[in-house]
């Protein structure tokens, strides 16, 4: 199906209170203000994507946001990016963090949840994803316990699954540029231009932790304190799933989509290029009222109008 004919698609037939106006003005009076309040608190919950882009370091967690971002209307927060561009500027926190990055060690969950809840705050009821928080169990229940006081639950959970030896190979290729955090790698995403950034043409660096000896202990460090955040979060989603006080309702009772399920998902592959196509699915299935960006429909009808001038072109040339 075409993406645009997909995001207009006709809600599925089932009777949800969201679904159908006439159901609406049927509904008891006790529920239709719950609903009118739900609705002003939190508008769209249960739609809204708040995803966390879970994998090793160098698994694709910034590339992949990256794409999501350009496609679809959705915000991301990298707090590799963010404690780097701290370092650049020289603030406390830079300076707090500028040995303990170089080391591939982690910052105290308290600092990094500061820095992360001012940001969230700012972005409540915008479709986000974070990637590279939380990193620990801890920092998994302090940003639970934020969001729950916002209620603004987790919506995604996605679990990228790369292997080590692949991240390995790939690690001493890959170059960034710091402000945007976009990523390269001269083997398989190079620059256009050698050392420098597609879109702003300003340098690329190499960041200090990306040499072997530092991303060995990365990836320890990833198995000792972030891989239990896998287990953490299938049982909060299940726990949200189960909703174990909802009596069975009668078929022909209206029946509630649960607003505040977590979805985890794992997803495997080599490149980001293989896991790019079923991280869209994914997110396009998921969050049907997440909206594409302008400029990729703008690019799509472009190519739609080529594809058929192509086609125009080729009908004349069979006619004539
Ligand atoms: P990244 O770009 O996500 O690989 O992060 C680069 C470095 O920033 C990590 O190796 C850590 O030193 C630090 N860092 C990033 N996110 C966190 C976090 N959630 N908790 C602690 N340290 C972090």
């Amino acid at each position: 199906m075409h993406p645009a004919v997909r995001r207009h698609r006709t809600p599925p037939a089932r009777r949800s209170i969201g679904y159908s106006a006439a159901s609406r003005k049927a509904l008891p009076f006790f529920l239709n203000t719950f609903r009118a309040a739900a609705q002003d608190e939190r508008p769209d919950q249960g739609k809204v994507l708040r995803c966390i882009l879970f994998g090793k370091p160098g698994a694709g967690k910034g590339t992949l946001s990256a794409r999501l971002v350009k496609k679809y209307d959705i915000l991301s927060l990298s707090t590799g990016d963010l404690l780097r561009q701290h370092i650049a500027e020289r603030t406390e926190i830079g300076r707090q963090a500028e040995e303990i990055v170089a080391q591939g060690k982690l910052l105290p969950d308290d600092v990094m949840l500061k820095i992360v809840a001012s940001k969230l705050d700012l972005i409540r009821n915008k479709h986000w994803i974070l990637d590279g928080f939380p990193r620990t169990v801890g920092q998994g229940e302090l940003l639970d316990a934020h969001l729950k006081k916002q209620g603004t639950p987790l919506s995604l959970v996605v679990n990228l699954d790369v292997p080590d030896e692949v991240i390995l190979s790939r690690i001493s290729d890959r170059w960034v540029h710091l402000p945007s955090g976009r990523v390269y790698n001269l083997s398989y995403n190079p620059p256009k231009v050698d050392g420098f950034d597609d879109e702003t043409g300003e340098p690329l660096t190499k960041r200090p932790d990306d040499n072997p000896e530092v991303f060995a202990r990365r990836l320890t460090q990833f198995y000792a304190s972030t891989s239990p955040l896998v287990a953490y979060f299938a049982a909060a989603a299940q726990k949200r799933t189960r909703l174990p006080h909802t009596p069975v309702p009668h078929p022909h009772q209206l029946a509630f989509a649960p607003a505040h399920t977590l979805l985890l998902k794992t997803l495997s592959g080599t490149t980001s290029d293989e896991i790019w196509p079923k991280l869209d699915a994914l997110v396009r299935d998921s969050f049907p009222a997440l909206k594409e960006n302008a400029e990729t429909l703008d690019a799509q009808t472009r190519r739609r109008h080529s594809l058929s001038d192509v086609a125009l072109a080729a009908a004349a040339a069979v006619v004539t």
